[in-house]
């Protein structure tokens, strides 16, 4: 039920509104590495200094202004051109929502086009992250698009989907991010269940280690980590096939570990002030990362205004649930 709260949480206008006036509280600022791109750098530097390479996320998501969009391409843009001028090693992970996908899917295709143009140019690789069902195709066929002229785009397969073996199939020659599905979605198109989850999950990251160009296993379950190092080591894949991933401030130890075990490691690192939707589905995944609220929000009286705020909203979900 947490999770629902949590979901419903990460789509309220009027909460992300907030958010953005208010910066980065709520317990956000340890799984987002800051607000503009200079800090975003040193947090990159730092990963790098650890073994670490960074995906680089310029928060934002579910835009419906054009004006907004093209803010988001334009930082985006920014980006690309610090990591190059910093000889950092990172590269771009965004989502097309941000860049305008409900908005019309050509004014999309151009946002992104000038983003993986701009890329290519340092052979820099750029993620297209995978929403929720209602975004699946569409995003699928920009990528389809764009990669008949570009090689430095690939894309996120979703465990959870029924479709994912065949997406998978379809897409085993293209850099892949491999993860379970972070979004509610119905019966209709998705597994429900954990089992059901990983036990998909496993099998699709098989495959594409044996059949598929690169890997990028993006993952905080332990289980399956461990799973596919001895899964590579049975079946004599080397470890410039694949690469694990996690998120900005979770597991910061194991990240470290990986990395010195001589595992490609890259951390996806999210930046901005439209923080709130990624950090409430995080929420959602493991509601124990409301550990990371409860310190800010005791450490700090700034904090608490959205604190109260999304606690009072979280509480009338909880209500009118019970009333249902
Ligand atoms: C780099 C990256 C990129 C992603 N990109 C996308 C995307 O484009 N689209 C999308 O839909 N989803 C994306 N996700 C989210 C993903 O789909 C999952 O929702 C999310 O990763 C939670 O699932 P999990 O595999 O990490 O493990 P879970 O199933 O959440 O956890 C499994 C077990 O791992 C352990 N564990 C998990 N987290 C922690 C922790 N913080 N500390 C200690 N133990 C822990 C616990 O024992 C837990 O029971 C991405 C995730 C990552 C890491």
């Amino acid at each position: 039920m947490l999770k629902d709260v949590f979901m419903a949480l990460s789509k309220n206008q009027l909460l992300t509104s907030a958010a953005k006036k208010y910066g980065l509280k709520l317990g956000a600022q340890t799984v987002v590495a800051g607000t503009n791109v200079e800090d975003t750098i040193k947090s990159i530097r730092e990963l790098n200094a650890l073994g670490i390479s960074a995906t680089v996320d310029n928060l934002g998501e579910f835009v419906f202004e054009r004006s907004e969009a093209l803010k988001a391409k334009e930082s985006i843009l920014e980006v690309i051109e610090a990591i190059q001028a910093n000889g950092v090693d990172a590269h771009i992970s965004l989502k097309p929502t941000q860049l305008g996908l409900d908005i019309d899917y050509d004014f999309c295709y151009e946002n992104l086009y000038e983003i993986v143009a701009a890329a290519s140019k340092y052979d820099m690789h750029i993620n297209l992250d995978m929403e929720d069902y209602g975004h699946l195709q569409p995003s699928f066929d920009l990528i389809d698009t764009l990669s008949k002229e570009f090689s430095n785009v690939g894309t996120v397969i979703q465990a959870y989907f029924y479709r994912a073996q065949d997406d998978i199939e379809k897409y085993k020659d293209m850099r892949l991010r491999i993860v379970k599905g972070a979004y509610k979605e119905s019966v209709e198109h998705a597994y429900q269940t954990k089992q059901e989850i990983d036990a998909n999950y496993i099998k699709l990251i098989e495959y594409h280690l044996l059949n598929g160009k690169f890997t990028s296993i993006a993952t905080h379950d332990h289980n399956v980590i461990n799973h596919v190092k001895k899964f590579v080591e049975d079946n004599q894949i080397s470890n410039d096939k694949f690469e694990f991933q996690m998120l900005y401030g979770f597991r910061k130890d194991m990240q470290v570990d990986l990395a010195k075990e001589g595992y490609n490691f890259c951390t996806y690192v999210p930046f901005g002030d439209d923080w709130y939707g990624y950090f409430m589905r995080r929420l959602a995944e493991r509601p124990q990362n409301l550990n990371l609220v409860v310190k800010q929000v005791f450490n700090k009286r700034t904090n608490t205004a959205i604190g109260v705020f999304a606690g009072a909203f979280a509480l009338s979900q909880l209500v009118s649930k019970k009333k249902k």
